[in-house]
């Protein structure tokens, strides 16, 4: 059995004569919970994608101002979360880069990778999405890839359309309504401080991460 290393790329797009869906799974995951891993497994469904690659960021652009776990910890918390499902893997490709995280860059480092018959479809929280035009080398982003953005119960999708359709840029985009996104990471971090329980909001595994590391105390 082939042992991929988080610094490796999943193979993907072999055979010429079939097109191949990559999904793209990008947070900041600090932690990730089973509102993250639910939006995968629905876009998975939904999308008909072949994989999915979780990209924990590695200095996320738009936190400069808060403080974020160590990006080790974010990655294997990720790890933990997603190692049972063989069609998750989890990626350092943003966390080994240096400097700030730019969506654009990783993208592109994909589009180089795989061949053409490998559509990527990059897949985050729609609130993200809703700064889409302001990120880095935007143009460039609406060529390469499908964006998914994962909705809250009770999202104003309204909202989010009249966003992108102000812009001049051609975002392809697809909303997902995630009931199971009533899970957020920053509930999960206050509940951790004020010693509640996290069980059933993520997996056990990366709960008892949470403690060995004292994360979010
Ligand atoms: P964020 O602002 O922390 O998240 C916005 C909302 O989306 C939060 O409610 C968050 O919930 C949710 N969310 C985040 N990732 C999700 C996912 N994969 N699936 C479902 N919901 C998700 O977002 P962020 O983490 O900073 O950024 C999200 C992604 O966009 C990252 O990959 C980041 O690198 C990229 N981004 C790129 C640029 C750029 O290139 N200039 C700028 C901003 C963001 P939780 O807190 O519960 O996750």
């Amino acid at each position: 059995m082939e042992i991929l290393k988080t610094s490796d790329l999943p193979p993907l797009g072999a055979d010429p004569s079939r097109t191949y869906r990559l999904g793209i799974m990008g947070g900041t995951f600090d932690p990730i919970h089973n509102g993250h891993l639910v939006t995968a497994e629905q876009a998975t469904d939904e999308l008909h994608l072949d994989l999915i690659l979780f990209v924990p960021a590695g200095q996320p652009a738009f936190k400069q101002e808060r403080n974020v776990s160590p990006a080790e910890d974010r990655l294997a918390m990720t790890l933990l979360a997603t190692a049972a499902n063989p069609k998750f893997m989890t990626s350092r490709l943003e966390i080994d880069r240096p400097g700030i995280t730019y969506t654009a860059d990783t993208l592109q480092e994909l589009r180089a990778h795989y061949p053409q018959n490998v559509e990527l479809y990059f897949i985050t929280g729609a609130d993200a999405l809703l700064e889409i035009v302001t990120w880095k080398d935007a143009d460039k982003l609406a060529e390469i890839a499908t964006f998914v953005g994962a909705t809250r119960p009770g999202y104003d999708l309204e909202k989010a359309h009249a966003e992108l359709e102000g812009s001049s840029i051609p975002f392809k985009v697809h909303y997902l309504e995630v009931p199971a996104l009533a899970i957020s990471s920053s509930d999960l971090r206050a509940r951790q401080q004020q010693g509640r329980s996290l069980r059933y909001l993520t997996s056990d595994e990366v709960i008892g991460y949470i403690n060995k590391r004292h994360l979010y105390e």
